[in-house]
């Protein structure tokens, strides 16, 4: 079977806001289709709620699935996970907003499984410059909020920073890796949201991933997007010597627009099979879909 790690996914706040099951429901996102991929693993975000309400409903989903999913927090126990069939569910902060932008908050998120924050979503906060902000960059605070999630230790995400917090984050790392868990190439398509050559070279440097996101308004202009959009992004992170730290970050179950005919999880075996026609050696392909993001969650989290 095709292995699958993704980086990003909306789908404890969709649960949240909409009603529904993990196992099936109508997204972007169920545990029936992820079963298609072995090893699978998903990193699910807090997002828009507080961790205190989408954490306690992350644990119960995944205890009601026990068959079928386990709250990892190394890359041992996803490993273990995938040997046993399960998917290994992940969970990340989008937004230290979810923990109120509070230390001992973040603190209580890792002891109940949080193992990925990003400072911010798009707006600014008392830490850091957001995307859709001022364009200010890391606060004392945000440095020593920073100081902590890097001690825990939690993986430090870059996706939704400004670009002045984006570089002051990747100072603070002083070379430690770092993850931007769903954000594609500026030079392809220029979004804010975009990373631009310069840092997802730092990105790479510094030994993290980008995670390839395929909300359409992030992979092109036009008012569709197809295969050869996200391969787009892929091969310019390729080109720039990243094949070994892009993964995927698909923005499931945030995203109003995916690529044409993508439903969801379940398409994502149509762009390892186009990235294959494409003469991509199936290892890179496999290193894209697990490997890469797998590497680097065991770099950080399995000390
Ligand atoms: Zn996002």
């Amino acid at each position: 079977m095709r292995p699958l790690f993704d980086a990003h996914a909306d789908t404890l706040s969709r649960l949240y806001e909409r009603g529904g099951d993990l196992l099936e429901n109508d997204g972007h996102f169920d545990l029936r289709r992820a079963a298609a991929y072995c090893p699978a693993a998903q990193f699910f975000a807090a997002y828009g709620f507080d961790f205190d309400v989408l954490g306690p409903l992350a644990h119960r989903l995944f205890a009601a699935h026990a068959d079928r999913v386990a709250l990892c927090r190394t890359a041992e126990e996803a490993r273990r996970a995938g040997r046993d069939g399960k998917l290994a569910a992940f969970l990340s902060l989008e937004g230290a907003e979810t923990v109120g932008c509070d230390g001992a908050r973040l603190r209580a998120a890792w002891e109940r499984g949080a193992r990925m924050v990003a400072l911010t979503w798009n707006h600014d906060n008392v830490l850091a410059g957001g995307a859709e902000g001022a364009g200010g960059g890391l606060t004392p605070r945000g440095v020593s909020f920073l100081r902590l999630a890097r001690s825990l230790p939690m993986i430090v995400d870059v996706s939704h920073l400004s670009d002045r917090s984006f570089w002051d984050v990747a100072e603070a790392m002083e070379g430690a890796p770092f993850v931007a868990s769903h954000s594609n190439a500026r030079a392809v398509r220029g979004h804010l949201r975009n990373l631009t050559d310069r840092q997802f070279a730092a990105i790479v440097s510094a030994g993290g991933f980008a995670g390839i996101n395929l909300y359409a308004v992030f992979l092109t202009k036009r008012e569709t997007a197809a295969w050869e959009d996200v391969g787009a992004h892929i091969e310019h992170f390729a080109a720039l010597g990243g094949a070994r730290h892009i993964g995927l970050g698909c923005d499931f179950d945030g995203c109003a627009r995916l690529p044409e005919g993508v439903r969801g999880v379940g398409e994502l075996d149509a762009l390892y099979e186009w990235l294959l026609r494409k003469n991509y050696p199936e290892d890179t392909v496999r290193d894209i879909f697990y490997y890469n993001i797998l590497r680097v969650v065991g770099q950080i989290c399995d000390t």
